[in-house]
């Protein structure tokens, strides 16, 4: 199973797509978290994305798309994964199609988790991260058990360098520009599923499950009959 998640940052994508990659036993490639491993280990990479990321706009498409080949290029992805953030541009996504088209392959859905902007600029001021072990939570809508603390690993929990007021805006410009037009892309393949995103967490999910549900319960007899 092959899945793109697309949506405005701050949709939902990561959330729903950690999920899913759970249920379906696919890795969960989440392009915005390989680009932060990297400036976290000073690497050339890093350097090169974090002045993009650190202004709210796009990694370069030649610096994303070799990083984002290679890894779907691995072992662990044979079975499928799901994209967190990539695509998010159309030469992007053409790049993704020769990649597949190479391979014989192509993606299965592009789950678009809608959410209009005045939503979004409310989920990203209270998202708060664990620099240690990637978790995500909410102020408000998911909070850790321990206010600033992350439940799974016990790290103080921070707020992303760009979700700040200022360049949230400019990253939903950014999106609205570069982004959107992904969704009548992915239209025209006939393989976009919208989901309504300003629903709770749990509801967007069964959504999806919902929109994704006969091959799921493929998968999942498959695994029982293993
Ligand atoms: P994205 O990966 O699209 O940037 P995230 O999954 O990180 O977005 O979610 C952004 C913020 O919104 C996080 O703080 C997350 O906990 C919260 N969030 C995600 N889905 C929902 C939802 N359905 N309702 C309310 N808050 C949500
Ligand atoms: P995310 O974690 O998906 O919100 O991504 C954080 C930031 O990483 C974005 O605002 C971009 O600067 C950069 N980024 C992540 N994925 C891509 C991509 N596919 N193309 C270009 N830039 C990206």
């Amino acid at each position: 199973m092959k899945i793109i998640m697309l949506g405005a940052p701050g949709a939902g994508k990561g959330t729903q797509a950690k999920q899913i990659a759970s249920a379906y036993q696919i890795p969960h490639i989440s392009t915005g978290d390989i680009f932060r491993a990297n400036i976290k280990n000073k690497t050339p990479l890093g350097q090169k994305a974090k002045e993009y990321m650190d202004a709210g706009n796009l990694v370069p498409d030649e610096l994303t798309c070799d990083l984002l080949m290679d890894r779907i290029g691995q072992d662990d992805c044979r079975d499928g994964f799901i994209l967190d953030g990539f695509p998010r541009t159309i030469p992007q996504a053409q790049a993704l199609d020769q990649a597949l088209t190479a391979r014989k392959e192509s993606m299965d859905f592009a789950v678009n988790v809608d959410v209009p902007d005045e939503n979004i600029i409310r989920r990203m001021s209270g998202r708060r991260v664990c620099p240690n072990c990637g978790a995500t939570y909410h102020l408000t809508a998911l909070p850790p058990t321990k206010a600033g603390t992350c439940d799974a690993c016990g790290s103080e929990l921070v707020q992303r360098a760009d979700d700040s007021e200022a360049t949230v805006a400019n990253r939903l410009r950014v999106y609205h520009e570069q982004t959107q037009p992904l969704i009548d892309y992915y239209e025209r393949l006939g393989i976009l599923k919208t989901v309504d995103g300003t629903q709770p967490m749990d509801v967007v999910f069964a959504q999806i499950k919902a929109v994704l549900g006969k091959e799921l319960e493929v998968s999942n007899v498959e695994s029982r009959c293993d």
